[in-house]
C-alpha cells in the first residue's frame, strides 16, 4: 500500500535543515545590513566634503571655519542650527548650503549629539568631525593668527584630513587625547582620554543619553572602522587609531607640528596597544 505524508522523522530532519541553513544565512544578513551602512556613511561624507570644495570655489578657495561667532540671530542659517546657540554657526551650515540634505550629517551607525538646550532640537553635532588643522576656529585663529587653510596651502590635500566619523563636530588629534569638551572622540579609538576613553567626558556630557556615547567612542562603528574624507574628496576607511598617528594628514600645511601634536606622542608615534 502507498505510502501518505511524511514521517515524523522526515519532517524533523527537513526543520532540522531548515534551522542550520538560518543559522548560516541570519549573521550574513547583518553582516550585509552593516555593509549598507557602512556604505551610506561613505556616501555622506563623501557629500559633506563635496559640498566643503564647492564651498571654496566661492570663497577664494578658502575653506569656511569650524563655526562663526556673532551670527545675526534672526537669520537661519543653511540646514538649520546645529549648535545650541543662535549667535553661532558651523562647518555643517557651510556645507548644507550646496548639500541641501540634513540626514546626510548622521552616520546609522554613530552616535548624533542632540542639542535640547534654549529649547532646540537641532542635529547639533552631528556625526562627522571636520579637521581643526584645515578649518581653523576663532579663537585658534585669536591665539595663533592663522585662518582656515586654502587648498593651495595644503602641500598634498589627498594627505590631509578633512571630515571623519567623529564624536564631536570638529576633530583634532591632541584634543582627542586631551579632551576638553565631552564627545570629543574618535570612535572606537583605543587612545580616546585613556583611562575609559573619553569616559569623563561622555560622563560630562548633558546633552544626549551617556550608553549611547559610551558604546560609539568605545565600540566603534563600521566594525571598528571610521571613514575619512580628504581634502581632494577622496573617502577611505581606516582604523581609528592609525588614524591618529599621521602627523601629515593632521599637519597639512607643513612645518612644525601644532603645538599639541609635537606635544603628544599618540599624535606622532603609533601604532598602539
Ligand atoms: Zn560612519
Amino acid at each position: 500500500m502507498r505510502r501518505k505524508g511524511f514521517t515524523l522523522i522526515e519532517l524533523l530532519v527537513v526543520i532540522a535543515i531548515i534551522a542550520i541553513l538560518a543559522a548560516i544565512l541570519f549573521p550574513v544578513f547583518a553582516q550585509a545590513r552593516a555593509a549598507a551602512r557602512s556604505t551610506m556613511c561613505s556616501s555622506n561624507i563623501r557629500q559633506l566634503g563635496l559640498g566643503l570644495l564647492m564651498y571654496l570655489q566661492d570663497y577664494d578657495e578658502r575653506f569656511p571655519p569650524p563655526y562663526t561667532e556673532n551670527q545675526p540671530t534672526n537669520v537661519t542659517p543653511p540646514g538649520g542650527y546645529f549648535f545650541f546657540l543662535t549667535s553661532i554657526w558651523t562647518w555643517q551650515n557651510f556645507s548644507m548650503a550646496y548639500v541641501k540634505n540634513e540626514k546626510i550629517h548622521e552616520c546609522s551607525e554613530g552616535y548624533s549629539e542632540r542639542a535640547t538646550r534654549n529649547g532646540l532640537k537641532a542635529r547639533a553635532h552631528g556625526s562627522y568631525g571636520a579637521s581643526l588643522h584645515i578649518l581653523r576656529s576663532p579663537i585658534d585663529q585669536a591665539v595663533t593668527g592663522r585662518a582656515p587653510e586654502t587648498v593651495a596651502a595644503l602641500i598634498a590635500p589627498a594627505d590631509a584630513y578633512l571630515l571623519m566619523d567623529s564624536g564631536f563636530y570638529t576633530t583634532d588629534c591632541p584634543r582627542m587625547q586631551n579632551a576638553v569638551v565631552h564627545s570629543f572622540y574618535l570612535p572606537g579609538a583605543k587612545q580616546n582620554n585613556r583611562p575609559g576613553r573619553g569616559q569623563a567626558y561622555w560622563q560630562a556630557s548633558t546633552v544626549g543619553p551617556a550608553s549611547d556615547i559610551a558604546r560609539d567612542a568605545v565600540s566603534g562603528r563600521h566594525n571598528g572602522g571610521i571613514h575619512v574624507c580628504f581634502a581632494d574628496g577622496h573617502v577611505k576607511k581606516m582604523q581609528p587609531d592609525s588614524v591618529l598617528w599621521k602627523p601629515d594628514s593632521w599637519n597639512p600645511t607643513g612645518g612644525a607640528l601644532p603645538a599639541g601634536v609635537a606635544a603628544n606622542p599618540t599624535c606622532v608615534a603609533g601604532p598602539f596597544q
